[in-house]
């Protein structure tokens, strides 16, 4: 186990207080931005319940409890089992691969796994990731679950996009909200890893990933931010016409589309800061010269507006069967069409 992270432990304290007020939800959904470790922090927290020399469920008594120390033994029976991911009254329920739904047969095998007794432990704990991935069957059936607790057993559903969820399944748990770090907590956090990066680049990298500490390091390490940067590039040459939209877009086909999307976002927000007067977010890139005041000047800020709608409406197909080559050439050509000052038709 690795530990809480830092920016979890006002979540953690918060919980721990519920266990010593006996008062620990059955049923807990936690959500924030993807890249603050949620289910990292279901998997340690469902250890310490179970752990049988650290048990939450017994030793926590006193409001004096320091919550940066707790972490399972290690070495109990329990705690190998976890680790060995053979734990009995541990069950983690995620989509079956090829279907990428949370089935209801699953969600069948979570029902039968709640109405046996605790094995080994004190508690049966279940982590659901993606909780948004299950279907209208499946989130119906897990409804009766969550109706009928049993005695000592907690449900940790984890989830990005809660609202994707039924509203009957959300309304039954209490949810447990992650909210990304401060920058400084960032910082310090991503320099204690061991990762090879200018200090400069940190500002960059932090707003590229909307400050979620786990998403800035990947980004460091499958090289994430050097695609930025050379999509900015690219974009520079579109403007000056030396490569088309289509040879562009066939470039970053290997990469998340909703990537391509969340960077033309903040490119056009930080076009409306500018226009503001206000400085942009993405500070570390001043060289970038799609932020040319004369050029910004030009575009009127409604046409930005609307194309930051556009990019939204984009977000919603992407995520269903849509052409994904096709969708992107017609968000770089409305991108080009932007950058000519021209007001981009609005659709009837
Ligand atoms: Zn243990």
């Amino acid at each position: 186990m690795t530990g809480f992270l830092p920016w979890q432990l006002t979540n953690l304290r918060n919980l721990v207080k519920r266990v010593e007020d006996n008062a620990l939800p059955h049923a807990m959904l936690l959500t924030g931005n993807r890249g603050l470790g949620k289910l990292e922090f279901a998997q340690n927290f469902a250890h310490l319940l179970l752990c049988e020399s650290q048990t939450l469920l017994t030793t926590v008594t006193s409001s004096t409890t320091q919550v940066e120390n707790l972490r399972p033994c290690g070495h109990c029976h329990s705690c190998k089992l976890v680790s060995a991911g053979t734990h009995p009254d541990l069950r983690i329920v995620e989509p079956e691969s090829d279907a990428g739904i949370i089935g209801i047969d699953q969600i069948r095998q979570l029902r039968e796994f709640f109405l046996l007794k605790c094995q080994v432990s004190q508690a049966q704990v279940a982590i659901i990731s993606p909780a948004d991935k299950l279907n209208n069957f499946s989130a119906n059936g897990l409804l009766k679950t969550l109706e009928e607790p049993t005695h000592n057993s907690y449900l940790l559903l984890v989830s990005h996009a809660p609202y994707r969820l039924l509203p009957t399944i959300r309304s039954r748990c209490q949810i447990v909200r992650f909210n990304a770090p401060s920058r400084e907590i960032a910082r310090d956090w991503l320099l204690s890893q061991d990762l090879t990066f200018a200090e400069k680049d940190m500002e960059q990298l932090l707003t590229l990933s909307a400050g979620a500490p786990l998403t800035a390091r990947k980004y460091l390490q499958d090289k994430t931010i050097d695609k930025y940067r050379e999509f900015i590039r690219d974009l520079e040459k579109l403007q000056q016409n030396q490569i088309d939209p289509v040879s562009l877009v066939s470039k970053y086909l290997t990469i998340d589309p909703l990537l391509i999307i969340n960077w033309l976002s903040l490119l056009t927000f930080n076009m409306v800061r500018l226009k503001l007067k206000a400085p942009a977010v993405d500070i570390s890139n001043n060289d970038n010269r799609l932020y040319d005041p004369a050029l910004i000047a030009k575009i009127d800020a409604s046409v930005l507006f609307e194309y930051l709608d556009k990019l939204n409406e984009y977000t919603r197909l992407l995520e269903s069967q849509v052409n994904v080559q096709l969708s992107l050439e017609d968000i770089i050509i409305e991108w080009s069409m932007l950058q000519n000052h021209k007001s981009v038709p609005f659709p009837v």
